[in-house]
């Protein structure tokens, strides 16, 4: 039977960083991946719409672990030991620029993925890791002090250390299950919200630059609050203050079959005392102007134009011409429009999956099971997830890092 140090199950980027950041460690040691599909790191390549967010800009870990709706207390300790400006320094010393963008999002100079694929697919040459494609592993049997892992094609393997780096596939969360870990439900994340409402017709590319949203979900106990850029789209809303917000929910709204109602402050901060004496000023100042052309916010004309006829104005009407009650009207669209949210639609950009492998059951400081000593755990697999933004990678990036020091130290010994 053959035999190896580490066997990483799952060539995705946890695998394959994990993998050579272990022979990196201990030259020498016996490093092999298994990878179930004929390729290795494709989420890598159509991440980041093709050019790869490989991490955010954030070096405050305290302020990082705010963005990872499930594992933020957790990944505390692990970002202190490898986070952001670790992984900019890593991809340096293996050739790769990142640079950063006016939001924090962090990609490859050169705009595309394949710069990421390449430098892992390098390092991993370099550093002896061994790769076999089109192998699923279909068994993992833990013995006294070693691992014999079974393959689809009918292959034995036998190694000291297991890395699951399998991502949200439910057959290799189903290998951890089998080691005896529990398994949190798997539910969507990051998605926007479809949404049918007339103020919205016709709008699709109008954003916003910073909006304050309120989701009310039949199945939670509290609203959710977010703010941030947003963008109305062919079936709804959809940008970054949406794609948090459904993060943050992401579990309530599965259990509300995606049904919720949004209330929408447009013009974050302004409040809606602010915006009416606004509008008052202006019917006081400029009677004769008509309200289509006398737009005192930031909106765009489009959508102030759809505010108005939502608030039964008409494009003639002057501000002489407008009652207290349209004003008031107008006010309350702007600064808290509700909104039915009517289900999940598509974020093509960035996906992943909340739930997988109970986090109470890892050693976070060396990404170990506490039920199964030896075998390490890392990226998707596990229950933790982040925001948009290159912080599920980065999740990726600190565990399979930690794992595979840890896994190097035991070699070692
Ligand atoms: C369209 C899209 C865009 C994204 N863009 C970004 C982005 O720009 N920035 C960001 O931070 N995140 C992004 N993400 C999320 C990010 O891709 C994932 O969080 C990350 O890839 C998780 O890495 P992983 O190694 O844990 O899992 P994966 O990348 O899913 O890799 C798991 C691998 O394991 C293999 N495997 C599974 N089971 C077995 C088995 N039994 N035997 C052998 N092999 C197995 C799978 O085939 C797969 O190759 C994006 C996701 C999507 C879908």
């Amino acid at each position: 039977m053959e035999e190896f140090d580490l066997i990483v199950v799952g060539g995705g980027a946890a695998g394959f960083f994990g993998a050579i950041a272990c022979a990196e460690a201990r030259p020498g040691s016996r490093v092999l991946i298994l990878e179930a599909t004929p390729r290795v790191l494709t989420k890598v390549k159509i991440s980041g719409g093709g050019r790869c967010n490989v991490t955010h800009h954030q070096f405050d870990t305290k302020r990082l672990v705010t963005s990872y709706p499930r594992g933020q207390k957790e990944l505390i300790g692990a970002f202190h030991r490898f986070q952001p400006r670790d992984t900019v320094a890593w991809f340096a010393a293996h050739g790769v620029e990142l640079k950063v963008e006016e939001d924090g999002r962090m990609f490859p100079v050169t705009n595309s993925s394949q710069t990421i694929i390449d430098c892992l697919e390098g390092a991993a040459r370099q550093s002896g890791v061994s790769l076999r494609l089109k192998t699923l592993v279909q068994k993992i049997e833990k013995t006294d002090d070693h691992f014999i892992l079974h393959t689809k094609d009918g292959a034995t393997l036998r190694s000291r250390f297991v890395l699951l780096a399998t991502g949200s596939m439910p057959f290799g969360q189903n290998l951890a299950r089998e080691l005896g870990h529990r398994l949190v439900d798997p539910v969507p994340s990051l998605f926007t919200f479809e949404i049918k409402d007339p103020l919205l017709e016709g709008l699709s590319g109008t954003s916003f630059p910073r909006v304050h949203m309120q989701l009310k979900v039949p199945a939670a106990a509290q609203d959710f609050q977010q703010e941030g850029p947003c963008l109305i789209t062919h079936w709804g809303l959809s940008g970054p203050a949406v794609l948090k917000l459904s993060a943050f929910a992401a579990r309530e709204l599965f259990a509300s079959e995606y049904q919720a109602q949004l209330t929408v402050n447009w013009e974050h901060p302004l409040k809606y005392e602010a915006a009416l004496q606004q509008l008052e000023t202006l019917r006081q100042q400029h009677p004769k102007k008509k309200v289509s052309n006398e737009n005192p916010f930031h909106c765009t004309r489009r959508f102030w134009e759809a505010l108005l006829r939502e608030s039964g104005l008409t494009a003639q009407q002057t501000y002489a011409e407008t009652s207290k009650k349209h004003l008031q009207d107008i006010a309350r669209r702007l600064t808290g429009t509700v909104l039915s949210v009517a289900g999940k639609g598509v974020f093509k950009d960035e996906f992943v999956t909340a739930g997988g492998v109970a986090r109470e059951e890892i050693d976070f400081r060396r990404m170990e099971s506490k039920v199964c000593p030896g075998l390490f755990l890392a990226g998707e697999v596990l229950d933790i997830d982040g925001i948009t933004g290159g912080f599920n990678f980065q999740n990726a990036w600190t565990g399979s890092w930690l794992a595979a020091q840890a896994v190097a130290q035991s070699l070692g010994g």
